[in-house]
């Protein structure tokens, strides 16, 4: 192992995490600002400005050096959150979910196969700006896309893909767009963008909206960039579809009036979705949830195999029982989910805020965040047994310190 290698690495992994925390602080205060200045006192704001305070707090952040990847058994550095608060406002749970975004992608990938005349397509899908807030903005391009989805021209010719969406924020309002991956057949770029600004048109029409597309032939901009299906061409594009979410840090620079109904939305939609057939294995991912994580990961793994062999004709492999039955529980922790399960029937925090109020919220988050840290932090140094970990107050642990 060169030790230079490893120790840019660990370093990159500890500006990683720095950056993350003060970008999720300057949210938090930015959130508390637009509350305190728009003298708005509605307590489960108040609670969630708090719950992306405490996620970016020094000593919720960990960087592991010489984690071990259990395929390879190649060595690495690694950083995340112990405690995380799920925000969509919040850097490092931003991040998470983005990282989650490309494993599901890479995994749908994995399984597609081009027919003759089928393409990779990395499109870029645009619309005039509504001049509205942020969310309204959303509600509209989203209603584009349902009316793009159903039409016989994209059946026809795209036939599975993810989208992600992305948003900037210009002189002139929010410039909303979307990412896709596609599996296609030949677009013609000219009838593309016709079909697609049609869509547009008829929105804007239900939205009560002028609309008015200034490009020369007055369609709509959109990128269409041949993928190579080479294992690289498709890597390199992999994080330019699964962005997520602007960057995390033009929260500050949002208008204090759409921060606050951003941060008003209980359930955020999906910034990352999956289409086509691009779906199958995800719905095996997610059908299933119950509160013994480990009953979860057997009845997805039973479901993802079941799928495999309708597809491949593969033989079904459940698990591998001669590690389990002898009581050794490596197996189970290595492929447990990266997060700490949740305990059953937890009442959900808003819920929690509105029936006892901040202050006891508050002592409840305390309490959670301390043994969720704690647990995280055993969990991590079991998983990674030969790793050196340390947050970033500097406060180190490991296997051996257990
Ligand atoms: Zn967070």
């Amino acid at each position: 192992m060169q030790n230079s290698t490893q120790n840019s690495e660990l370093k990159d992994r500890e500006d990683v995490a720095e950056t993350r925390v003060s970008f999720g602080a300057s949210s938090a205060s930015a959130l508390f600002y637009a509350l305190n200045h728009n003298k708005i006192r509605d307590e489960e704001l108040w609670g969630l400005g708090n719950r992306i305070r405490v996620c970016s707090e020094r000593e919720n952040h960990w960087i592991g050096d010489e984690l071990h990847n259990t395929e390879t058994g190649e060595l690495y550095a690694g950083n995340g959150n112990l405690w995380s608060c799920g925000s969509k406002l919040c850097p490092s749970c931003v991040a998470k979910a983005s990282k989650r975004s490309r494993k599901e992608l890479e995994l749908s990938l994995k399984n597609q196969k081009l027919l003759t005349g089928e393409m990779y397509q990395h499109i870029t899908l645009t619309i005039p700006n509504p001049s509205l807030s942020l969310i309204q903005t959303r509600a509209v391009i989203d209603r584009i896309w349902t009316l793009f989805r159903k039409r016989d021209y994209f059946k026809s010719k795209v036939k599975g893909g993810s989208k992600s969406e992305e948003f900037t924020l210009t002189e002139n309002g929010y410039h909303y767009h979307y990412h896709l991956l596609c599996v296609t057949r030949f677009l013609n770029y000219t009838e593309f963008r016709r079909e697609w600004s049609e869509c547009i048109k008829i929105a804007f029409r239900e939205f009560n909206l002028p609309c008015e597309i200034k490009t020369e032939d007055g369609l709509a901009m959109v990128r269409i960039d041949p993928v190579s299906s080479s294992v690289n061409g498709l890597k390199g594009v992999i994080p330019e579809v699964c962005k997520y979410i602007t960057k995390s840090d033009s929260w500050e620079k949002l208008p204090q009036k759409d921060l606050i109904e951003v941060a008003s939305i209980k359930r955020f939609w999906r910034m990352f979705e999956i289409f086509g057939s691009f779906r199958v294995q995800r719905n095996a991912n997610v059908v299933l949830e119950s509160p013994n994580v480990f009953i979860t990961y057997l009845l997805t793994k039973l479901i993802v195999e079941v799928l495999k062999y309708i597809q491949t004709g593969e033989p079904i492999t459940i698990l591998d029982t001669k590690q389990i039955s002898d009581g050794e529980c490596s197996t189970e922790v290595e492929d447990l989910p990266d997060k700490v399960p949740k305990r059953h029937r937890e009442i959900p925090w808003r819920k929690y805020i509105l029936e006892n109020g901040l202050e006891s919220y508050f002592e409840k988050l305390a309490e959670q965040v301390e043994k969720t840290r704690y647990a995280r932090k055993c969990f991590l140094s079991l998983k990674y047994k030969y790793a050196m970990f340390h947050t970033l107050d500097g406060v180190s642990f490991s296997f051996e310190q257990l």
